[in-house]
């Protein structure tokens, strides 16, 4: 179990194959990075700036 961190993952729709599934942040906190659990892609995120009031996103 994780203890007091914020969210570390972001769930996101993946439109290339219409599937639910999590990305997490990268080491250096700058992006939220994953792939499509059924294709493989990869999603990239940019976290900050205004951006992250939003919980969820659509992979592009
Ligand atoms: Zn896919």
């Amino acid at each position: 179990m994780e203890k007091n961190e914020p969210r570390k993952f972001l769930g996101v729709m993946f439109n290339c194959c219409n599937v639910y599934g999590r990305i997490y942040k990268n080491k250096a906190g700058t992006h939220y990075t994953g792939f499509c659990p059924k294709c493989m892609k990869q999603i990239k995120i940019k976290i900050g700036e205004g951006g992250t009031s939003e919980r969820f996103f659509n992979s592009y």
